[in-house]
């Protein structure tokens, strides 16, 4: 088998790279070791698009990233949703950062702050004016934030929809498969599959998350990666109004169909898939804490992902090679979700010869002279 361009993995960033490419015009296949969504970081992300949430912990870089995906994602969800007839829950009812003491109003205060200076919206709340947006909030609550422009989407609706746009758009999408080893091999690549064909493909793009390192030839320079293990819970009912909540401990995402999401564990432990007692305790144990509704909710999924993380906390988006034959879009991180139509976009500039103005900052061999 022959392709244009082959992308290894099918998560969130290989399938919206896959998609802007093949509507591009570019012959794409994705080649994806398990199934689309079975074990990808997004199959368990609670799908926040929160710049602002997150701006006192995030580099700058990487909030700067953040702002511009966000402003793209209305749109980008718009043309999904059209081409692929999958409704994916974009959700702009924005965000309620609670305190449920005076430690967690300070800690807020510094939030602010630090969204004052990138310019986002945010507006104090009293505990009772936290209630009126989001009544399911307990009495716990002492004050808050209102985070207007912090939203929400379904990653797992996410990623069927850029799965059809993509196929629609002249993509294919395989599953099942592994890919082993990328050779050079007369001006092409030779994409090696585990207990099949190789395939040939112009340009590669390795976007196989925690796992991209172990996809790249060995003599190329790799950012240096980990897994940073995450576990949400998925409760079976939603809250009186669809704010996301977040304390400085935990969020709370209710879904337009009748689920909420609690997340999340932040946990280094290399590959290890179980969950723990431990990690499921806090979240139940913190969102309760805000949302004593939490306890009368049918416990329905314990998810687990990988957040692909590399040592900087800033995404690797571009080529590896001199040539600009093999590229690498991962080490999203906590905003993978969020990050994905601009990812897509840098990628397809860079690939058809052009160059971002922040591809600098996001440059894949960043760390080559250090590692
Ligand atoms: C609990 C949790 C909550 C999160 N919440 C949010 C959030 O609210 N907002 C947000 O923006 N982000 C969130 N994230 C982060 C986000 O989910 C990730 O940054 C993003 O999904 C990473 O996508 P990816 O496609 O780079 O990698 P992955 O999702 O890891 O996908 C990689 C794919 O490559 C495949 N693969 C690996 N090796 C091979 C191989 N050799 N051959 C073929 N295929 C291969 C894998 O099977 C997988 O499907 C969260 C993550 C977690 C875990």
């Amino acid at each position: 088998m022959t392709a244009d361009v082959a992308v290894v993995g099918g998560g969130v960033i290989g399938l919206a790279v896959a998609e802007e490419l093949a509507r591009a015009g570019h012959r794409v296949v994705v080649l994806e070791r398990d199934r689309v969504g079975s074990s990808c970081a997004a199959a368990a992300a609670a799908g926040m698009l929160a710049p602002a949430a997150e701006a006192d912990t995030t580099p700058e870089v990487t909030t700067q990233l953040a702002l511009q995906s966000h402003r793209m994602y209305p749109e980008w969800v718009a043309r999904l949703e059209a081409s692929s007839g999958v409704q994916v829950g974009l959700d702009r009812s924005g965000t309620v950062m609670v305190a449920l003491d005076a430690d967690d109003l300070r800690e807020l205060v510094h939030l602010e702050q630090a969204q004052r200076r990138f310019g986002l919206r945010t507006q104090r709340l009293s505990g009772g004016e936290a209630r009126k947006m989001q009544p399911s909030l307990g009495p716990s609550v002492v004050g808050g934030l209102l985070l207007a422009d912090d939203w929400q989407v379904d990653p797992r609706r996410l990623l069927q929809a850029l799965r059809r746009s993509a196929e629609l758009a002249g993509g294919r999408v395989l599953e099942g498969v592994e890919v082993q080893a990328l050779r050079r091999q007369d001006g092409s690549w030779r994409v090696g599959v585990r207990g099949g064909e190789d395939l040939a493909a112009r340009r590669v793009v390795v976007a196989a998350g925690a796992w991209t390192p172990f996809v790249l030839p060995a003599e190329l320079p790799r950012p240096p990666l980990r897994p940073v293990r995450g576990v949400v819970l998925r409760l079976g009912s939603g809250l009186e109004s669809s704010h996301v909540v977040r304390t400085p401990r935990v969020y709370v995402v209710p879904r337009r169909w009748g689920e909420t999401v609690v997340g999340a564990t932040v946990e280094e432990r290399g590959w290890a898939r179980e969950a723990l007692a431990g990690g499921v305790y806090e979240l139940l144990r913190e969102s309760r804490r805000a949302l004593p509704c939490v306890d009368e909710m049918p416990l329905r999924e314990v998810a687990v992902g990988f957040r692909p993380a590399i040592r900087d906390n800033v995404p690797a988006i571009g080529a590896v090679d001199e040539e600009g034959t093999l590229f690498v879009a991962t080490g999203h991180y906590r905003k993978g979700v969020e990050l994905a139509p601009l990812t897509a976009a840098m990628l397809r500039q860079q690939l058809e010869g052009g160059r971002h103005p922040m591809a600098d900052a996001v440059d894949p061999r960043r760390f080559a002279v250090l590692e």
